[in-house]
């Protein structure tokens, strides 16, 4: 196996090696490290020589390397130190960055123990740069928190969409009926809004629908409660934990909001954009369907057009 350029061999392959290698003696010295980790770290090759550990490397000192080092020469045992507990452990930056910022090289570090030379314990200290693999990891997390949005959201209004309203009424049904709370639904609807986009044309509607999906939200105060673009000019808003007069109140708030916007309506009796809102209250329980306290919130939603609209009912008057 071994021949003449044995030695030789193996020292260049040690410096041409693509990880970093660092070789520690049984007191925890520098006894050897490789070219990548001279370049990377961008120290002087052999001015760390025989200095421990934590002086070579100060940014080291009371991390989970030093306790692995520890482990390595005292134990005999090896450790792992992944990425994603130990982001960047050693000064190092990335070798082939074009970037004016050099950028903090993400490393997975191996620290095995290594018997040899009179009993003597040393330990291998390998570096692997895993930044590319890091910035791959949080590109394609990123994206998927960017589809699970456009999955949910409205792309008009930038509220919720009917989807994201059918998930949280099933949740909010079963978390209802577990904590034996009332729920509390809210069906609304733009006043005329035909005659609107009619008058003012389809441009000026999805502005006004904008600003009105904008006004209800902002008027919902617990992060509980949720809103959602039902269809075309209906939101419908969910209230956990709500009974009928505190749905009331809401409903009234949220007239109040869209009244307060007052945007012009040529072509309606009250002279600007409104809403008509109608209201339901339910204790859900195991017999019970979420869907019948959706047919009587749009059956109040009728009540309110059909008196005249701008205004609130609810399913029990
Ligand atoms: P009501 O007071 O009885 O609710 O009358 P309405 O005119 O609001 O109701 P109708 O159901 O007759 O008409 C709804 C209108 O909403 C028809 C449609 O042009 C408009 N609409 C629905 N979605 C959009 C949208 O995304 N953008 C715009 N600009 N208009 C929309
Ligand atoms: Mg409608
Ligand atoms: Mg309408």
């Amino acid at each position: 196996m071994m021949n003449n350029h044995a030695p030789l061999l193996l020292f260049s392959t040690f410096d041409a090696l693509e990880l970093g290698v660092l070789i520690l003696n049984g007191k925890g010295e520098i006894a050897l490290w490789n070219r990548w980790l001279v370049k990377a770290s961008g120290r002087n090759s052999d001015g760390l020589i025989g200095l421990p550990l934590s002086i070579a490397f100060p940014e080291l000192k009371n991390t989970r390397v030093e306790q692995a080092v520890k482990l390595a020469i005292e134990k005999d045992q090896s450790s792992f130190l992944s990425q994603c507990l130990n982001r960047a452990p050693f000064n190092l930056f990335r070798l082939h960055n074009n970037d004016e910022v050099p950028l903090r090289m993400q490393q997975q570090i191996q620290i095995t123990p290594l018997r040899q030379f009179d009993n003597e314990q040393f330990c291998l200290i390998q570096i692997q740069d895993v930044t590319a693999s890091v910035i791959r990891e949080q590109i394609l997390q990123e994206r998927a928190a960017e589809l699970h949005r456009f999955a949910y959201q409205d792309g008009l209004t930038g509220i919720p969409n009917r989807r994201y309203y059918e998930e949280k009424l099933a949740e909010e049904w079963r978390r209802a009926i577990r904590q034996k709370h009332p729920l509390s639904v809210l069906m609304i609807d733009i006043d005329f809004f035909k005659r609107y986009n009619d008058q003012l044309g389809h441009q000026q509607g999805d502005t006004c629908l904008q600003e009105i999906a904008k006004a209800l939200q902002a008027a919902l105060r617990r992060p509980t409660d949720i809103i959602a673009r039902y269809g075309g000019e209906e939101f419908i808003v969910l209230l956990p934990a709500t009974p009928m007069a505190g749905c009331i109140t809401i409903a009234e708030q949220l007239l109040d909001a869209v009244r307060e916007l007052e945007r012009p309506h040529p072509d309606s009796p009250h002279h600007i954009a409104t809403v008509s809102i109608g209201c339901a209250t339910s204790t859900p329980n195991r017999d019970a369907e979420a869907s019948v306290l959706i047919q009587e919130a749009d059956l109040a939603l009728y009540f309110a057009k059909q008196h005249g609209r701008n205004q609130l009912r609810d399913s029990q008057s």
